[in-house]
């Protein structure tokens, strides 16, 4: 598996001595196409692996290892995940159930590792935003960063996790798609942005829960919908993306129903349907042009898979109905897609799919060409959308007190003011 290979112990050393080369500029355009950077680069796994993103079938190969008779492997394993991903245990002495010679062992082999919290910000409105340290591919190494945003509001909390560090794609609005290093995450890393956020939130079962303004008041959770949305073109990391959201919807553990949980895409169009079939989230499209010239340019994947196809695949995911809906993101670019003629071709583009529409003003960038949509012309367009019988919010942002103040972390000042557009896309993934 992808995503957690690297965690078996006992595994080949040459194989798991993956390394993360970042590629030469002249490599990259050699080797890739123009919309497409060059293949990720690859993940060293620590000496001492987290369990944190196993599937039960791969804990049941850990105590395997570990000795443990094959008749009390399911029990074991029930355990390990009912502590893990339900309890949130961040050491193995928390298991008071799970025998002591077998807390031992797996303490001289293991972690309960979650990416490491380099910075934390919390704003005002109670947005939370985390920089989160990756392990790199040699000891010394600086961390690879990535961003988790946490978006309450007071019926629910939503969390934006990243699924790459950087994006292998080129959108033309998108700070994500300047970055040079791109690496998948593995679907620990992407699970343990879940644990670091319930971890921080005090939201486990006995733990004290964060009391603060604008954390939500109703509901038993903090952390109740996902939204992968952070860093990355998630179906371009697909086995990791996939294993983790099944765990996080998993009932016996995290326990996320998968109806409030939504994966975004650019449009990886193959896996779009591998996506309805294998993973069963709610799916947001990053539709962002009604024209195929316009979104070649915006989204050049467009170039391989055009909006005739994205949409046919769009019709074809799995359960749609009027309760449950794609959502349709549209950066609101001025001059560039924003007319009243786009708003109407729009709506003609989506008929007869059950469709949300949501309009995200842009938000720009250093050394980006794009300006934000004036107000009044996002309100036109929306007026559009909504006569046409579809919600088309668009709200405040969040967390700009926080969101502003990124800029100011040395040596991530490039990542997190890209990233600043994570709450307000998250936030308006939340009506
Ligand atoms: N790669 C995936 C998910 C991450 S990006 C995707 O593209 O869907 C999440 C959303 O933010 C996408 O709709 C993306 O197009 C949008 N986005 C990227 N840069 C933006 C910017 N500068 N301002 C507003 N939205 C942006
Ligand atoms: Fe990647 Fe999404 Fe940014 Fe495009 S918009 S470069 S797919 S993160």
């Amino acid at each position: 598996m992808a995503g957690t290979s690297q965690d078996k112990p006992g595994h080949d050393e040459a194989e798991a001595a993956r390394i993360f080369v970042p590629l030469l500029p002249e490599e990259r355009s050699v080797t890739a196409p123009a919309f497409e950077k060059t293949p990720l680069e690859r993940y060293v796994a620590p000496e001492k692996p987290s369990l944190v993103g196993l599937s039960r079938a791969e804990l049941a190969q850990v105590l395997a290892r570990a000795d443990v008779p094959e008749r009390e492997r399911r029990m074991r394993v029930q355990q390990l995940w009912h502590w893990i991903y339900f309890r949130g245990a961040q050491s193995f002495v928390e298991m008071t159930n799970v025998a002591k010679p077998l807390r031992a062992a797996l303490d001289r082999h293991f972690t309960l590792a979650r990416p490491e919290v380099v910075a934390e910000q919390v704003s005002v409105d109670g947005t939370r935003k985390w920089l989160l340290g990756l392990p790199p591919a040699h000891a010394g190494e600086k961390p690879h960063l990535v961003e988790c945003v946490y978006i309450p509001e007071s019926d629910r909390g939503t969390l934006c996790l990243s699924s790459q560090v950087g994006c292998t794609l080129t959108c033309s609005f998108c700070h994500t798609g300047t970055q040079r290093l791109v690496r998948n995450l593995t679907a620990g890393e992407i699970v343990g942005q879940i644990l670091v956020a319930r971890d921080r939130l005090g939201d486990w079962p006995g733990a004290e829960r964060a009391r603060a303004p604008g954390l939500p008041t109703e509901g038993d959770r903090l952390v109740s919908n996902i939204v992968m949305m952070g860093m990355g073109e998630p179906l371009y990391n697909f086995e990791a993306v996939r294993d983790a959201l099944l765990i996080a919807s998993d009932g016996e553990g995290l326990s996320l129903s998968k109806r409030r949980i939504t994966l975004s895409t650019s449009g990886v169009v193959p896996n779009i349907a591998r996506a309805g079939d294998e993973i069963g989230t709610m799916l947001a499209v990053s539709l962002h042009a009604v024209r195929d010239e316009l979104r070649d340019v915006l989204v050049p994947l467009n170039r391989k898979y055009p909006i005739a196809e994205l949409l046919d695949a769009c019709r074809a995911y799995p359960g749609l109905s009027n309760a449950r809906r794609i959502t349709f993101e549209y950066v609101m670019l001025k001059g560039v897609n924003d007319s009243t003629a786009d708003a109407k071709a729009l709506v003609r583009l989506l008929k007869g799919i059950p469709a949300k529409i949501n309009l995200i003003p842009f938000n720009p960038w250093p050394g980006t060409t794009y300006e934000c949509s004036e107000w009044d012309q996002i309100e036109r367009f929306s007026q559009i959308v909504f006569d046409s019988g579809y919600a088309s919010p668009v709200r405040t942002p969040r967390g700009r007190d926080i969101l502003a103040a990124c800029g100011q972390l040395k040596s991530t000042t490039e990542k997190l003011s890209a990233r600043e557009r994570l709450a307000l896309r998250a936030m308006a993934m939340t009506d």
